[in-house]
């Protein structure tokens, strides 16, 4: 077991490369890039529609999935300390339930100053899900280390943008991790039963950012039923939702001792008898 052991930590090694290449490949591809504004036409939505007093009312009430979905997520945070991270679950599912609110408040009167009670919550919630998937994948106690962090990274992301009108290191926050969750999928062991499902809830986002593009286009087509802005928010709640779902149904996986990673106790006993 000891030769196991230490034959798969090379392994792991360029693993964690791959990882760090992308995090930083990317901040480094993002900030050399000529910085780039809020295009103010963003806040022109296609219905406009107003319901029951409420302006813009389907880009608005098209919110209230991400309030129930998070509230359902809170519920199903994951009890098993010694294989997640729970508190990054648990602001993952803070940060959409919010998302609802803050998402709400800016189609009531969409502009740059209450787009940022949309886009902070929002990093709230990509920087939870990044932390708690590179907790379970790679090392639980990463997530100690790397919330807070994470989260400081993601709420400057959004005044940075606020305060100099520059795009460039939110949408880095928005995009990486969209890179790292497959790839943790697919280079890293999963700890838990049912996380293809991950997969199911990238493709929904996925064409929740497609519908989001073709805004007026799927307005037209549907005749007015519905707007490709209201269908993204629809979309990516039911991706969070596939998260949810996950969480519910998964079961740890018997850890095999012939490909698990070694932990940091055996790595130094590892070390200690070279
Ligand atoms: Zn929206």
């Amino acid at each position: 077991m000891e030769l196991q052991t230490n034959t798969h930590y090379p392994n792991n090694t360029w693993r964690y490369s791959i990882l760090l290449a992308v995090v930083l490949g990317t901040l480094a591809f993002m900030m050399t890039r000529q910085p780039f504004g809020q295009d103010l036409a963003y806040h022109d939505f296609a219905d406009k529609r107003t319901f029951f007093g409420v302006p813009n009312f389907f880009d608005v009430i098209t919110n209230v999935p991400y309030l129930l979905v998070g509230l359902a997520g809170i519920r199903y945070c994951p009890k098993n300390y010694s294989l997640s991270f729970r508190p990054a679950w648990f602001i993952l599912f803070i940060g959409v339930a919010m998302v609802g609110a803050g998402s709400a408040y800016y189609h009531l009167n969409p502009t740059n100053e209450t787009l940022v009670w949309d886009r902070l919550p929002m990093t709230i919630g990509f920087m939870g899900l990044f932390v708690a998937l590179l907790s379970e994948y790679v090392d639980v106690r990463l997530g100690r280390y790397l919330l807070l962090p994470a989260l400081l990274i993601g709420f400057f992301s959004v005044l940075y943008w606020h305060w100099v009108d520059d795009l460039r290191l939110y949408f880095w926050v928005q995009g990486m991790p969209l890179l790292v969750v497959p790839l943790l999928v697919v280079l890293f062991k999963p700890k838990y039963s049912h996380q293809a499902m991950l997969l199911i809830a990238l493709v929904f986002y996925v064409f929740a950012k497609v519908t989001e593009i073709f805004d007026r286009e799927i307005f037209d087509v549907s005749q007015n039923f519905i707007s490709g802005h209201s269908l993204k928010h629809l979309l990516s709640a039911f991706g969070i939702l596939a998260v949810v779902s996950m969480l519910k149904k998964r079961t740890p996986l018997q850890e095999s001792s012939t490909t698990r990673s070694p932990n940091s106790e055996e790595l130094s006993c590892l070390k200690n008898r070279a």
